[in-house]
């Protein structure tokens, strides 16, 4: 039999918990003009929209088209802004197009957009760290088109020196060790920087946890959604920076038996969208998994 460890923390954050309760009570409000939207994925993984969806609720996701162009789908009803966050133009066309709001933006998110607009009215340079297109930066962007978004190393590289007074910021859920490189570059190139590291505490709690607790393990299963980016950060801290084979799966249907045979240890952990009961079904599988019966192959 394998030995099974459960990270801990994994799963659920405090934003996420959040959001899904906020689109629930608004199911059970009779009250709130219908239909019901949600701009993009209200957290990135597609059993909790397809809950959702199962309930009546509309989720507006389409690749390449901004949450600010999907608010044209709607004519008439509710709309719930994601965890993730949206611009202030977003907010102004729901209420000119005379929708109801629901804000689920979680409050880590909310607190970086406010340092942001803080340091743009003291007229200081922005430097925004984050994934191109993903809702979060999106938002953060859509503050203000002068805000440089940085993505890598050599983007910082390409910046043309400055003592213009610059706030660097990020998005919530990077690679804690990816982030800690691209600050140091930041602050060589420009020691009167102000950098504010904005990675929530969930993120980094599961970050840290991952790479504590990899090191003497054999393989580590990361359960989470393809679109899921702090899943995504999980997956490339184990991978670079611990012993573990490292596997992203989102389901117990994407473990191939073939894939645990011959080893002793295996951790498991999760996105921090990820439902409870999709990582609990790994966990349960792998500690009941005998790789000299058969039985105990199948799912
Ligand atoms: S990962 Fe962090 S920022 Fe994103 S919803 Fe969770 S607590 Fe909020």
């Amino acid at each position: 039999m394998m030995q099974v460890l459960p990270i801990t923390p994994r799963g659920y954050c405090p934003g996420v918990v959040k959001a899904i309760d906020i689109v629930n009570k608004a199911i059970e409000n009779p009250t709130l003009p219908r239909p019901i939207y949600i701009l993009g994925m209200i957290v990135h993984n597609r059993f909790v929209v397809d809950d959702f969806t199962q309930k009546g609720v509309i989720t507006l996701n389409e690749t390449g088209k901004t949450r600010l162009e999907l608010l044209d789908y709607v004519k008439e009803g509710t709309v719930i802004i994601t965890a993730h966050g949206t611009e202030d133009a977003v907010f102004q066309k729901i209420k000119d197009k005379g929708l109801t709001l629901i804000n689920a933006t979680c409050k880590d998110v909310q607190k970086t957009h406010d340092l942001i607009k803080g340091y743009l009215e003291k007229k200081y340079d922005i430097l925004f760290i984050g994934k191109n297109h993903h809702p979060e930066t999106e938002g953060a962007l859509g503050i203000d088109p002068k805000i440089q978004l940085i993505e890598s190393l050599e983007d910082v590289l390409k910046l043309s020196s400055s003592d213009h007074p610059i706030f660097v910021t990020n998005q919530t859920t990077l690679s804690i060790r990816d982030l800690d490189k691209i600050f140091a570059l930041i602050q060589t190139k420009f020691p009167h920087a102000v950098i504010s590291d904005e990675i929530c505490n969930s993120t980094r709690i599961r970050q840290e946890a991952v790479l504590k607790s990899n090191n003497n393990i054999d393989l580590c299963f990361v359960v989470g959604d393809p679109f899921s980016h702090n899943t995504a950060s999980l997956v490339k801290l184990s991978k670079t920076f611990t012993n573990a084979i490292t596997y992203p799966i989102e389901s117990v249907d994407d473990i191939r038996p073939e894939q645990l045979l011959g080893y002793k240890t295996v951790s498991v952990t999760s996105g921090a969208s990820t439902p409870t009961l999709i990582t609990s079904r790994v966990i349960e599988y792998l500690k009941q998994f005998d790789e000299t019966d058969k039985s105990t192959w199948v799912k």
